[in-house]
């Protein structure tokens, strides 16, 4: 049986022209970057042409560009580093960022290092109120802002323009995690006005295991993980090869047909979208759907309370389907969505991820559709 994966916001396979320009990296270079000999030399100059790629793609400096191992260590980087480099005492996010995010900062709370976390209020979308995270920095000057450019739940995105302007007006630190929508979109860090950005490869076809931070320029902080002088003494740690070249290659990849890929995707959401609303009852969506307003990568479907709504997710599996999801945490437990639930959506409705990617196809949606519809009406009808 042909799986069909529709869980592209996990994790996308490795793009072929990826993998081959990895495979000759392996093959062909084994030098340490830190080394001054031939075979040190050349793979430092490897990495240097990724940095140059990848800083070029977004409008950034070599300079502004640090190699992680993903996005989690991008996140932590920005959080623990921009928060102790301004010795700032408040923060402000919001309930339905990604832990890498909510767990770093409430860390940071239960530490002592800062004294206040706010949280900026969110729509039954997942749209941050713009108005209030202006009220809350009013309040309070000195604060670190971090909000994600889109959720990876739910797909609704935030105006990290708007977000950066408010955040300049009142000399705010602003982080976004722009994990999920990094190759997606075309960032340009000179209008976005964040100080930091993040990546992760993984998410576009690139490597596991490895990401970037992007620090602006104006902002000076110490490292995250102390050792050698790596990363211009900002990262300790021999460096990632074969997954510094796959990262930048997936982005140069990406970035070469982003527009191609944003519209066949958007396609095939809003395909699936439609068919979801003509075929199976009683379904609806949680986050934005609107293409101006949502992830094109990103449909979030809440089904009708149903018998075995836990196995929904399992019954998709063993019909080659993989997608992910879950519900809101009802009261008492822990267990469950963050995400879902801090937008209210009703705990007894079995929610489902479908995540798409350019390997997708309207072929493997008309089959999902089926199978989709199938199990609702036999789990509905029990
Ligand atoms: N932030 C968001 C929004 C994500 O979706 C993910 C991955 O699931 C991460 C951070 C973590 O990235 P990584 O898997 O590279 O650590």
């Amino acid at each position: 049986m042909n799986r069909i994966y529709l869980d592209n916001a996990a994790t996308t396979p490795l793009d072929k022209e990826v993998m081959t320009e990895m495979a000759n990296v392996m093959e062909n270079y084994y030098g340490n970057p830190s080394s001054i000999h031939a075979q040190g030399r050349e793979v430092r100059t490897l990495i240097e042409k990724a940095r140059k790629t990848v800083a070029g793609l977004l409008n950034a400096t070599p300079a502004e560009i640090f190699f992680t191992s993903g996005g989690t260590e991008a996140d932590n980087t920005a959080i623990r580093c921009g928060i102790a480099a301004f010795g700032l005492k408040h923060a402000i996010t919001s309930k339905i960022e990604h832990h890498a995010v909510e767990h770093t900062l409430g860390q940071l709370l239960k530490d002592g290092v800062i004294d206040k976390l706010s949280f900026v209020n969110i729509d039954s979308k997942g749209n941050v109120d713009y108005a209030h995270l202006e009220e809350l920095l009013k309040n309070n000057p000195r604060t670190f802002v971090s909000l994600m450019h889109a959720n990876n739940e739910l797909g609704t995105l935030t105006n990290l323009e708007r977000v950066g302007d408010i955040c300049e007006k009142y000399d705010a630190i602003f982080h976004s995690d722009t994990v999920q929508t990094m190759a997606h979109y075309g960032h340009d860090v000179r209008k976005i006005k964040a100080h930091f950005i993040v990546c992760s490869a993984h998410k576009f076809h690139g490597p596991k295991g490895v990401g970037f931070l992007y620090v602006n320029h104006t902002v000076k902080i110490s490292p995250l993980i102390f050792g050698g002088a790596q990363e211009r003494n900002m990262r300790g740690g021999t460096e990632n090869i074969y997954g510094i070249v796959g990262l930048a290659k997936a982005l140069e990849v990406a970035y070469s047909k982003m527009a191609e890929h944003h519209a066949d995707i958007q396609g095939l959401k809003t395909y699936m979208k439609e068919k979801l609303i003509a075929e199976v009852p009683g379904i609806e969506f949680n986050g934005e759907t609107d293409p101006e307003k949502s992830l094109y990568t990103v449909l979030n479907v809440s089904f009708p309370e149903m018998e075995m709504a836990d196995m929904l997710l399992f019954n998709l599996d063993i019909n080659g389907i993989s997608a992910s999801g879950g519900s809101a945490c009802s009261s008492g437990s822990n267990i469950g969505s963050h995400v879902l639930t801090g937008i209210g959506v009703d705990p007894n409705r079995p929610s489902v991820r479908f995540s798409f990617s350019k390997y997708n196809t309207k072929e493997e949606i008309d089959f999902v559709i089926g199978k989709v519809k199938h199990i609702v009406e036999q789990n509905i009808a029990v």
